[in-house]
């Protein structure tokens, strides 16, 4: 398990949020889930990482141009990004770990190395393509490659206490804040087709008390849907104009985009610095576009696993109900939106953001990831005939660091406070010891979450001024209850945070949420899941897969009966330890359609005998043999 080596002090709460997140370094996991997952990526993600980066050439891009080795330039234009990132998730893994430290030193030489005297570092555009440096901020990335770079700094600072990169991303920040900007200003206008550097900027500023990098993220963003376009360079402009737009959101200004559109990445990092710059700012028109962006993508654009980005053409959000099972689902949008939803949480507490960042980090987030740790989804589609399958490595490798750079900042994710209370955003056993205003905390949880529904949350330490709980009450756990000390909590409501009040050190309060499985039907208007069900227990999306069904059976024709009961059981051999959930089923007979695509009648007919069935968390397949999966399975 990672460890607490010192116990730090939550931060100021922003100006215009209810909430403080609790930092990385005070939350430790030992739980059967996510901490062996952090462990698999400290031992094999984060070196064969590593690795990759070195035999691809994303290395010597930057040696290359930092003179220490003589070489093409090679790879896609933003392959910096890569080793940005995987800094960045080395750098959350670093306490007491000497061989990842060695790796984060030896990538921070590499790239200080190939900076420019005026702080320009992007390996692409230098040596003979320098004369190109920022002529088209639509396409090449560049603002996004530094926002990689900013964010690995602060990571490795928060890490190490060192400034060794941190230096070099200021450095970079400072050009870029020279550059773009009003005309008036003296500078040239400016916005990212790839908005990433803008939350980046505002975790600068957060690291540096600098004012000027909380202004340059502010207009990046306000810089979007200005006429003419501010990333639509003269030389850039294209016959697909409005088309281009959309995908870049610059179609409109941030404050009128109430739809989540475009590409999807894209569009949730626009979404995470919009929120970044609210806390500071307070303007209230994006804080209501954010809510907007919000509902538009969980009520209509969003598949049953958190999935986004229902199109392969562009990576890009489909229009309302456009849910087909072949998803893109990038699964860094996935991870954008756990981003998003963190920031949306600190806004206001709202149990929904918290919701929706367990559902994604369960399912479409873990997805992207074998249980081996070095294999990799970037599109989690859900349904497949058994091609689909996860690549050590891609040419274009956003996915992978992005990955693993989400398990290692995992623990950041659990805890914020307020003024009075610890507020609980997920449930895995651990410990987190951080200092709030008054004094020192330390929570201790117990559980077997995500399998089994019951919590117990022990305080440990907590000052005077701490009078309350705050824990998150899943909107689908009905039934659920809460003991303070054997006693029954009042107040208790689905889909909301449960106050516990008047707690202090040491009391424990129990929580238990039921771990029903659950039946879901998607709203009609999604063609593609009309007459089918599917199966979820606690924040799990379940799929069946091939494996689990004999060779006559083909998982797309399995039906099951709504009122079917459905047995939920622990199989600790299966697929590195899983609750399966099985059943009885129907297989439809297909015989009526043989040589014929369509034929008469409105009914579907069954073979005579039934099938068990067997159904494994999405997150899980894809790790035995090839085989057809689905998510949705057919209702007779
Ligand atoms: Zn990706």
């Amino acid at each position: 398990m990672n460890t607490i080596v010192s116990v730090p002090k939550v931060p100021a709460k922003r100006p215009f949020n209810r909430l403080s997140p609790v930092p990385l370094k005070a939350v430790a996991l030992s739980d059967s889930f996510w901490a062996p997952r952090q462990q698999v990526n400290r031992d094999v993600t984060l070196p064969s990482q590593y690795e990759q980066c070195e035999t691809t050439g994303r290395v010597d891009n930057f040696r290359r141009v930092s003179g220490r080795k003589e070489c093409e330039f090679s790879g896609i234009f933003f392959n910096d990004s890569d080793i940005y990132k995987l800094l960045e998730a080395i750098a959350y893994s670093l306490p007491g770990e000497a061989k990842l430290s060695a790796m984060a030193d030896a990538l921070i030489d590499e790239v200080g190395a190939a900076q420019d005297a005026n702080g320009y570092l992007n390996t692409y555009f230098s040596l003979e393509r320098k004369g190109d440096r920022w002529t088209n901020l639509k396409d090449m990335h560049e603002l996004y490659c530094a926002g990689h770079l900013i964010e690995a700094a602060v990571a490795h600072f928060d890490a190490t206490g060192s400034t060794s990169i941190l230096d070099v991303a200021r450095r970079l920040a400072d050009h870029i804040c020279d550059t773009f900007g009003p005309v008036a200003d003296g500078k040239r206008e400016g916005a990212c087709g790839h908005e990433e550097v803008v939350l980046a900027l505002m975790s600068l500023y957060r690291a540096t008390g600098e004012a000027r990098y909380l202004e340059q993220a502010r207009y990046f963003i306000a810089a979007h849907g200005a006429t003419p376009s501010a990333m639509y360079w003269p030389s850039t402009s294209a016959p697909w104009w409005d088309f281009n737009r959309r995908y870049h959101q610059d179609h409109v200004k941030f404050e009128d985009l109430h739809d989540v559109v475009g590409h999807a990445v894209r569009m949730m990092y626009y979404a995470c610095g919009a929120a970044d710059v609210y806390a500071e700012t307070g303007d209230a028109r994006w804080l209501a576009a954010l809510k907007a962006q919000w509902s538009n993508m969980t009520e209509r654009r969003m598949y049953l696993t958190g999935g986004l980005g229902a199109r392969w053409e562009g990576e890009a959000f489909g229009d309302d109900w456009e849910l087909p099972e072949r998803a893109y689902a990038e699964t860094c949008a996935a991870i954008g939106s756990i981003m998003w939803n963190k920031r949306m949480l600190q806004v206001d507490g709202d149990s929904r953001y918290a919701d929706l960042m367990e559902l994604q980090l369960y399912n479409a987030m873990l997805a992207g990831l074998s249980l081996s740790g070095d294999q990799y989804f970037y599109q989690n589609p859900l349904a497949d005939g058994g091609t689909h399958r996860r690549q050590a490595w891609f040419g274009c490798a956003c996915c992978p660091p992005n990955i693993a750079r989400l398990l290692g900042s995992l623990g950041g994710y659990f805890y914020s406070v307020d003024q009075e209370a610890v507020w609980v955003h997920l449930f895995a056993q651990g410990v987190a010891r951080f200092e709030m205003d008054g004094g020192a905390v330390e929570l201790r949880q117990s559980t077997n979450y995500p399998w089994d529904g019951d919590i117990r949350i022990e305080i440990v330490e907590a000052p005077a001024s701490m009078k309350a709980l705050q824990i998150r009450i899943p909107a689908w756990a009905k039934g659920a209850t809460v003991q303070v000390n054997d006693r029954p909590a009042e107040d208790v409501a689905v889909g909301s945070y449960a106050c516990v009040q008047g707690v202090g050190a040491g009391d424990a309060v129990r929580v238990h949420l039921p771990m029903e499985v659950r039946m879901v039907t998607a709203d009609p208007r999604v063609f593609a899941t009309a007459g089918k069900v599917s199966l979820m227990r606690g924040p799990m999306v379940y799929c069946i897969e091939q494996a689990d069904f004999p060779a006559g059976v083909d998982v797309r024709d399995v039906a099951l009966s709504p009122a079917a009961k459905v047995d939920a059981r622990f199989e600790q051999e299966t697929l590195a330890g899983i609750v399966a959930l099985r059943t009885s089923g129907k297989v439809i007979d297909r015989s009526a359609w043989d040589g014929a695509l369509y034929r008469d009648g409105g009914s579907v007919s069954y073979a005579a005998a039934n099938v068990d069935v067997v159904a494994i968390p999405f997150y899980a397949w894809a790790n035995r043999e090839a085989g057809p999966m689905t998510v949705w399975i057919h209702a007779t």
